[in-house]
């Protein structure tokens, strides 16, 4: 019992397709998990967002309806309803969808697990065998070094969490966000729609200013900031401190030292890799700067019998961290540890990714300074969504849509999207990129009318002559 063909360090997404794999081969696959079955994104990631980003969607439409012979209607919010609702949902899903799947072949043991030796784990008092090992930890949020930061209570993107002390009961009646990654930017909008006052504290000049084309950042804060998310960007927390219930954050601005108040305080500065608690170097597993244990195409690390996919590998091979990515190569870790047959790669090359603001932001493939850096020469359009018959039919105009083109072959290379639904559209493009496509063939693509995957067509067409002026169908 003791002794299983995968060995699987975390119990997420990634691990739970790995283990479902071995299923598939015919072998038996033991999971250890320190806390809820299922991981990051079914607990306190994903799922509990996006659950709670379409109530308060759901509330901010009714407050503000775009439609001229629509009145306003102010929906009550019972935020513990909201949460009891959401672990409902949580528990649900964590149970069809990840406790159903244990059984024979598929174990779980519960506890800190880390390694004795490169083929045996030390888990909830046992030792526990394999005769292949995936590691599949995950990440944990950031904690910054800043004064004070340990004396005051703080929340972190755990506070979507269910069934765990770091649960957020109450709505507080303000936050200040450190950080604009997605999650602040998700969390941050969210929360004010809700009505609590935020404020978001950027150390950075603009938000998201890496990995996004640069008209991406202003455009979100800009949709943001009319709903009343205050942005301090260009600004270092120095230190914070309580005060009575809540806290402050002393701040230094280029315009000098400032003071920022709230009721709660949530740190969002990104994910570290869970590497540096399970004793890696009992196993000889090298890990890199960023602690991200090292892997190559094979996602085998540097010991021959022990795989690593999902949070923990961060961005090696050109990985990201999110649940499709780690479930697709938690797959092929274990194909690659199990099937004996020739080994699959994995193919990071086109990832999409969705910001769930509201507009969504979307983006796939390389940005325009990413095409130029490799060595395109490059054609590229940004347009407004205003452009888009379906934006001005159901009078949200929020928004563009920027389109990159190597200028010589006219392969699309990348697409960004700031626009609803943008997460949905971003597919045909992420299509697109995976089958080479070019800017004639989103011309020639038929696309439903009115949509705003017409957007894509849209600023193909730009290419070649005024997108403003186009009749219906984008002909
Ligand atoms: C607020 C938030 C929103 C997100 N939204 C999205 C989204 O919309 N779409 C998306 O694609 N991604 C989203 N993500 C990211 C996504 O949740 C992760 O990329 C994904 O869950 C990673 O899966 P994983 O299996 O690699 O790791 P995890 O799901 O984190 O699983 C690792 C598991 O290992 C366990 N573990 C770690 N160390 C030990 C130890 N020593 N002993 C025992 N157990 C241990 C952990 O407890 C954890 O359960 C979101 C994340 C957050 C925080």
């Amino acid at each position: 019992m003791n002794r299983s063909d995968l060995l699987i360090l975390g119990s997420g997404s990634t691990a739970f397709a790995a283990a479902l794999r071995a299923q598939e081969l015919g072998k038996t696959a033991v999971m250890t998990e320190e806390r809820m079955i299922g991981g990051t994104c079914v607990n306190r990631g994903c799922l509990p967002s996006k659950n709670l980003i379409e109530a308060a969607r759901l509330l901010h439409d009714a407050h503000n309806p775009r439609y001229p012979g629509l009145s306003p209607t102010q929906p009550q919010v019972d935020f513990a309803s909201l949460v009891a609702q959401k672990d409902e949902v949580i528990h649900d899903y964590r149970r069809n969808r990840y406790e159903s799947l244990i059984g024979d072949s598929i174990r779980i043991e519960r506890g800190h697990v880390r390694f004795l030796d490169a083929h045996a784990v030390e888990v909830g008092g046992k030792r526990i065998e394999g005769e292949r090992v995936l590691i599949a930890t995950g990440a944990r949020p950031i904690v910054p070094p800043i004064e004070g930061l340990a004396e005051v209570p703080y929340l972190t993107s755990d506070l979507l969490t269910s069934d765990e002390p770091l649960e957020l009961m109450e709505l507080p009646a303000s936050l200040l966000i450190v950080g604009s990654g997605y999650i602040a930017l998700e969390l941050g909008q969210m929360f004010q729609r809700f009505g609590s006052e935020v404020t978001i504290l950027e150390r950075s000049e603009e938000i998201l200013s890496r990995g996004y084309e640069p008209e991406v950042g202003p455009t979100v804060r800009a949709i943001l900031e009319e709903e009343g998310v205050r942005f301090v960007t260009g600004a270092t927390v120095r230190s914070v401190r309580r005060n009575g219930s809540g806290v402050v954050a002393t701040v230094e601005t280029r315009k000098g030292v400032e003071e920022h108040r709230a009721a709660r305080l949530l740190v969002a500065i990104g994910r570290r890799p869970n590497s540096d608690q399970i004793e890696l170097e009992k196993a000889g597993v090298s890990v890199g700067q960023s602690r991200q244990v090292l892997v190559d195409r094979h996602l085998r690390t540097n010991v021959p019998h022990i795989f690593a996919a999902g949070d923990v590998i961060g961005s090696e091979s050109a990985s990201q961290m999110a649940t499709p990515v780690g479930s697709h190569d938690g797959g092929i870790a274990a194909f690659n540890a199990l099937s004996g047959e020739e080994p699959r790669s994995v193919d990071h090359r086109v990832i999409p990714r969705t910001i769930f603001t509201d507009p969504q932001v979307a983006v796939v493939g390389l940005t325009e300074e990413e095409a130029i850096a490799a060595g395109n020469l490059c054609w590229c359009n940004t347009l407004p969504m205003s452009l888009v018959p379906r934006a001005g039919a159901i009078r949200d105009t929020r928004g563009i849509i920027k389109m990159v083109a190597d200028a010589k072959t006219d392969e699309v290379l990348g697409v960004s999207m700031v626009a609803p639904n943008a997460g949905e559209v971003i597919h045909e493009a992420a299509m697109a990129l995976r089958f080479r496509a070019r800017l004639q063939d989103f011309i020639d693509q038929l696309h439903v009318y009115p949509t705003m995957a017409e957007a894509l067509k849209i600023v193909a067409i730009s290419r070649f002559k005024d997108p403003s002026r186009l009749s219906c169908c984008a002909e």
